[in-house]
């Protein structure tokens, strides 16, 4: 599953190719979004905005029309100039957008549907989702987020920090290293954390997401290859501190990073034995930083 990184990045994009941009053509696989053309008609209007809200992401139409997506496992947005080559499948494409100077498409996003703004606030899920790790300065949350958390003494924090009503944007990759750089063993319930310790998971989260985002190509056009990373190497091999990194020694102290499926979706987790105590040791422990290079 994306990250909530990946989502907002792809928003990013699409926002700076198709905001203001009048749609000059509409197209799609799926005859519920094809529907929505014949009758109402997407060809014409004009792009507001694209935003990511947790991992779900909106287009903005002119006359209260959205386009509501979420990528789940396979789905992708590309960008491309009209007539350039696509890099997947024709048989993979779901929904174009086309206006002018751009092509958008969504290549098997698993969901995908128009609403208007008042759809929208009824649509479940989507409106559960707790406050975004990537909320812009003045809209970012973290008492609520801590509130929510809290509100929930009974999940194991790796648990926890992929319930998207409690938090949006996590996924499987940030949460054991969000765990590492705290010192927090992942199978450790909420109630068990102290204050500080949750506060510094959520800064952590924050922390590592936004770094994943920060945008070193200023207004060109890119597409989403940036390696995720919250070592401060983007060196391929060193850019994580314990993903997929089952049996390696730990980039701290050496010992042998172990891992073990999680939760209810069975996703598997990965941590240092040594670095994340199962007992909780919240006095003893120095606050570790989120960046910390090593
Ligand atoms: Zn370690």
């Amino acid at each position: 599953m994306p990250e909530g990184d990946t989502i907002f990045r792809a928003a990013r994009t699409l926002h700076r190719a198709l905001a203001g941009q009048v749609v000059t053509r509409f197209e799609s696989a799926l005859p519920r979004l094809e529907r929505v053309e014949v009758d109402s008609g997407v060809t014409g209007r004009t792009v507001e905005k694209v935003e990511a809200r947790g991992k779900w992401l909106l287009i903005y139409f002119t006359g209260d029309l959205i386009l509501l997506t979420h990528m789940l496992m396979s789905g992708d947005w590309h960008i491309y100039r009209p007539g350039e080559k696509w890099k997947r499948r024709a048989a993979d494409m779901r929904i174009v957008i086309r206006t002018e100077k751009i092509d958008a498409i969504a290549f098997t996003v698993p969901i995908a549907e128009f609403h208007t703004e008042a759809s929208l606030r009824r649509r479940r899920v989507f409106n559960q989702l707790g406050p975004s790790v990537l909320a812009d300065g003045h809209e970012y949350d973290s008492a609520e987020i801590l509130r929510r958390l809290r509100s929930h003494p009974e999940l194991e924090i790796g648990e926890a920090l992929l319930s998207q009503s409690l938090l949006a944007g996590i996924g499987n990759v940030y949460k054991s290293e969000i765990c590492f750089a705290c010192g927090i063993h992942p199978f450790r319930l909420v109630g068990s954390l102290s204050i500080s310790e949750l506060s510094s998971v959520v800064a952590a989260a924050r922390k590592f997401l936004l770094a994943n985002v920060t945008s070193t190509s200023g207004d060109k056009i890119v597409t989403y290859t940036a390696i995720r990373r919250t070592t401060g190497r983007t060196d391929r091999d060193e850019n994580l501190w314990v993903y997929r990194r089952t049996g390696e020694p730990c980039r701290r102290c050496g010992a042998s990073i172990e891992s073990r499926k999680q939760g209810l979706d069975a996703r598997t987790t990965f941590w240092c034995a040594n670095c994340q105590p199962l007992e909780s040791s919240a006095a003893a422990r120095p606050s570790v930083r989120a960046t910390t290079a090593g």
